[in-house]
């Protein structure tokens, strides 16, 4: 058998409908921005393996650091047990995160991280004994795929079977060019209608609606309106942070701070699956008690694992360099080029930058959907031409890692025009 029909006899993937999907492409090796199939076919990888990988595969500077610490402490339990690499991992994010984070837990993935902000906010009113319970999120947030990110994402058929099974999450429309005013009145109304423990929302850009943007003054607002309500603040960086937006987290383009920071992907430079939420020393002290009842009982059993901090203090070191800055610069001025060259194309409704991130909406007559025919069109015609770009409905996004090279990155975006003279 060969590995693909070993693949389909065997395997479950993410997102995917057995049944109608494209069998699968074994990936055999990857070097910076580059992957390579089993038949030997090249690929750009374009958009960072789901944008967790900003210093290319196979990175030989993080695969040093994992195998010194594989090799000398692979793993120990978390609870009642500490270890250097989490110990140093934390005073150094310390020096990177929003002054007010003052405490970091360890968690699993993106969601895991979600999972424990929402705990926490839950918990701080509940130990104070205040009933708040119910989460504001924004219309088409996504947050993850365990219940309680689920319940805080709003894109309907990824959660649409679990329905009425959720947690309270009241929706408030993102604030992008002219529904700022609309998102801040609908804010207020739902603080004054509902016992709100918390606001979670993915920082100027929302990754899986499809790079949707706004601005910081607007979110600023948003958490103005929060901190005047008691209303604590969390701000899912799992996707924009260490780099994608020009700065370290996203949150470093706002005025004030939020309560909780959830940190994921690229935090161990796309190699070993690990996650963070970081918090304010206020919210750590709501747990500190006499009672162990007021603890936080949230632990997974690879909590801080030491291979993983290694891998994000090596990915640490690496956005810290010269030449990584230099690129999200470099990266940042050709999006803003690629931009003026592709804004008025016939077949481009609108474009966006944002850091390292690129994306254009395709003229469509009717509404396309996320998975559907044009987007399935999109993405067969950019994989035959040897780069992974994963549209959503009739968005197309680019999001390279850093060290892509021009050259690579051109052909990323001559795919792109080309993609627009065939739809
Ligand atoms: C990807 C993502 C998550 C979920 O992370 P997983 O590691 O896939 O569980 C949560 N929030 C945001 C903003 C994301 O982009």
């Amino acid at each position: 058998m060969t590995l693909i029909e070993k693949d389909s006899q065997y395997l479950w993937h993410p997102y995917t409908q057995h049944k109608t999907a494209a069998i699968p492409i074994a990936i055999t090796k990857g070097e910076g921005a580059l992957l390579w199939d089993e038949n030997n076919k090249e690929y750009v990888d374009a958009i960072a393996s789901w944008w967790i990988n900003p210093f290319g595969h196979s990175n030989k500077f993080i695969a040093d650091a994992i195998y010194k610490q594989l090799t000398t402490l692979e793993h120990v339990l978390f609870g009642g047990f500490t270890h250097e690499p989490a110990i140093i991992l934390a005073e150094r994010l310390m020096t990177i995160l929003p002054n007010n984070q003052k405490k970091i837990f360890f968690s699993d993935n993106g969601s895991t991280s979600v999972e424990v902000a929402i705990k926490v906010a839950l918990q701080y009113f509940y130990n104070k004994g205040e009933k708040k319970t119910t989460i504001i999120a924004f219309e088409n947030a996504f947050h993850g795929d365990t219940f309680a990110a689920m319940a805080a994402s709003g894109i309907s058929f990824y959660t649409q079977a679990f329905q009425g099974m959720f947690i309270d999450v009241v929706r408030i429309p993102v604030p992008v060019k002219g529904q700022e005013q609309l998102s801040f009145d609908i804010l207020r109304e739902v603080i004054k209608n509902n016992n709100c423990a918390g606001f979670i929302f993915e920082p100027l850009v929302q990754g899986a609606a499809g790079m949707v943007m706004y601005e910081p003054e607007t979110l600023d607002q948003l958490l103005q309106i929060c901190q005047d309500n008691d209303v604590l603040t969390i701000a899912d960086e799992v996707m924009t942070g260490f780099g994608k937006t020009g700065k370290t987290f996203a949150c470093d383009y706002l005025e004030l701070k939020p309560d909780m920071m959830c940190l994921s992907k690229a935090l161990t430079g796309g190699t070993i699956p690990m996650a963070i939420t970081t918090f304010t020393q206020d919210l750590f002290d709501a747990f500190y008690d006499e009672d162990i009842n007021k603890a936080l009982f949230h632990g997974h059993t690879f909590t801080a694992n030491p291979t993983g901090c290694a891998a994000a203090l090596a990915s640490l070191s690496l956005l810290e360099t010269e030449e990584m800055q230099q690129n999200l610069i470099r990266i940042h001025k050709r999006h803003l080029e690629f931009q003026k060259k592709t804004e008025s194309h016939p077949m481009v409704t609108t474009t966006r930058v944002l850091g390292v991130i690129f994306a254009l909406e395709i003229k469509t007559e009717t509404s396309a959907s996320y998975y559907g025919t044009l987007r399935n069109k999109l993405y067969d015609f950019f994989i035959e031409n040897g780069v992974i770009l994963r549209p959503v409905g009739n968005i197309v996004y680019i999001l390279p890692p850093y060290v892509i090279t021009d050259v690579q990155l051109d052909k990323v975006y001559e795919v792109v025009v080309n993609a627009l003279e065939i739809v």
